[in-house]
């Protein structure tokens, strides 16, 4: 029944803009992922702050969860409405509020996507860096703490946020932080909401760090025979301070994927791509040095893509590994998984996980943004073999536990959501019953995203 009230209200608010029609209500359910289908009761369009915390306030009054959604794309279950309730999806919320390219900063509302942001910026010589590859939008990159291929020199959103507007569970509109690139003015309230997967609030607008785009750019790849020695050139490249913009491992089952799928005719080795950012003569000095590395770990076959159309096509294919590695077997689900470790431990974590995966009967990709010690495993399974299924979580289970015993974290940017959930309290211990704390005063109610973040929820 209080559903129905709340669905009868938020209709009242919003007209058309309240769907419940079967495809919208199972496109908002859904995930990139292994996850089950789990539709909302309804899915909402607002178009401005006022409308969400109008929204969030007639949830709260019939204790109705609030899902807020961005593209959709996070691997982890983040998104999907577990619990029923209204999804709030941010599609229409999709501009930009101001630009200031004499401070590099830009307030923009959630839902403009970082490839719609970065083609609005592109006449400024201004860049955002952020880049998960999937092409999700700013609200739901700061609610996962995203990063990606160019964290390793720019950040993540932890780095690149300055400020937020959120809608809190009780429908008041705050703001955290400010345009100034620091503050000591109290609780870092931006880094509490960045990361929170909507958990706290909904996030209705952010302000921006932007960078200037580089004078030159150049990006290769190499090949090495052997994982470790990949690996291990890493390592040095990162333990030298070369400024790396990029620094991406795949293995062979990927650069296979590559091959098949983006028509590349790459050795069926493992690889490192690189970018280089900076002026001309610095991105020679460092791409000198990298090259000098390499060599000494045994890697061949430079390929540099010194044009912009070639840089393109190459980290085109390099965003793509997912569905390359998906059609490498065809109807197969998969448990996508991330694991990040201290720099120095990545040879092990990488080696054992590559062994380990090699053991078990399905195929398991390794990728990742190495250079900062974080790489992913794309676990392929047959979904009417359980036996197939169960090999892949026990893999990502395993990568997990190698991962807390080498320093390292359960998920180094996909998130928590659902599948991470359970190794909270490995990670946390106590500090998770602080989590937990937070979430009950924020949101007394637990309507925002309920299910996920916390013990219990
Ligand atoms: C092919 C592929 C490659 C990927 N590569 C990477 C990668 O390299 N690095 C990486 O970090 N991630 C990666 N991801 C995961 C995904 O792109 C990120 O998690 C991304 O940040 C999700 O953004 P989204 O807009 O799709 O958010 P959604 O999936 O829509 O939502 C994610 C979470 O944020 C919440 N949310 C959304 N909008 C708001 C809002 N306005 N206020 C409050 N909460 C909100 C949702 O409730 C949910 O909990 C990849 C995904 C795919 C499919």
């Amino acid at each position: 029944m209080a559903i129905q009230a709340a669905l009868a209200e938020l209709s009242n608010l919003l007209g058309q803009r309240l769907s419940l029609s079967k495809s919208d209500l199972e496109q908002h359910g859904a995930s990139e992922t292994h996850f089950p289908l789990t539709p909302p009761d309804a899915v909402a369009y607002p178009n401005t702050t006022e409308e969400v915390s109008e929204i969030v306030k007639i949830c709260a009054r019939y204790g109705c969860p609030v899902i807020g959604w961005g593209a959709g794309t996070s691997l982890e279950g983040q998104a999907q409405a577990f619990s029923g309730g209204i999804s709030v999806d941010f599609r229409n919320m999709n501009k930009i509020l101001r630009l200031s390219p004499e401070d590099m900063d830009v307030a923009v509302q959630p839902g403009i996507t970082r490839e719609e942001l970065n083609t609005e910026l592109r006449a400024t010589g201004l860049f955002f860096p952020v880049d998960p590859g999937a092409n999700a939008s700013i609200g739901g990159m700061a609610s996962t703490r995203a990063s990606g291929t160019t964290a390793v020199r720019y950040g993540t959103m932890r780095d690149n946020v300055l400020g937020l507007e959120v809608v809190l569970a009780d429908g008041r509109i705050i703001r955290t932080g400010t345009r100034a690139r620091k503050s000591s003015a109290g609780y870092d309230l931006t880094g509490l909401f960045v990361g929170a997967e909507g958990t706290l609030g909904l996030i209705t607008e952010l302000t921006l760090r932007l960078r200037g785009q580089p004078e030159a750019i150049t990006a290769a790849v190499c090949a090495f025979d052997r994982i470790e020695d990949a690996v291990s050139a890493v390592i040095d490249t990162i333990q030298m301070g070369i400024p790396m913009a990029r620094i991406e491992f795949v293995d062979a089952a990927t650069a296979a994927a590559f091959n098949a799928y983006s028509g590349s005719d790459m050795p069926e080795c493992p690889h490192l791509m690189v970018e280089f950012h900076g002026s001309e003569q610095g991105v020679a000095e460092q791409a000198e040095t990298f090259g000098a590395i390499v060599a000494d770990h045994g890697g061949k076959g430079f390929e540099w893509a010194m044009k912009p159309e070639d840089r393109n096509a190459l980290w085109t294919m390099r965003h793509h590994a997912h569905w390359a590695c998906m059609a490498s077997k065809p109807g197969a689900r998969s448990i996508v998984t991330d694991i990040c470790v201290p720099i120095s431990k990545l040879a092990e974590a990488v080696n054992e996980t590559a062994a380990d995966i090699a053991a078990s009967p399905i195929s398991g990709p390794i990728l990742g943004h190495v250079g900062d010690g974080n790489f992913h495993s794309i676990l392929l399974f047959d979904p009417s073999k359980p036996e197939e299924e169960k090999a892949a979580e026990d893999l990502a289970h395993r990568m997990v536990e190698r991962s807390l015993a080498l320093g390292g974290t359960v998920t180094g940017e996909h998130g928590i959501g659902i599948g991470k959930l359970k190794y909270m309290d490995a990670e946390h211990g106590a500090a998770w019953d602080v989590m937990g704390q937070m979430k009950r005063a924020l949101d007394p109610q637990n309507i925002m995203n309920p299910g996920k973040m916390v013990r219990g929820n």
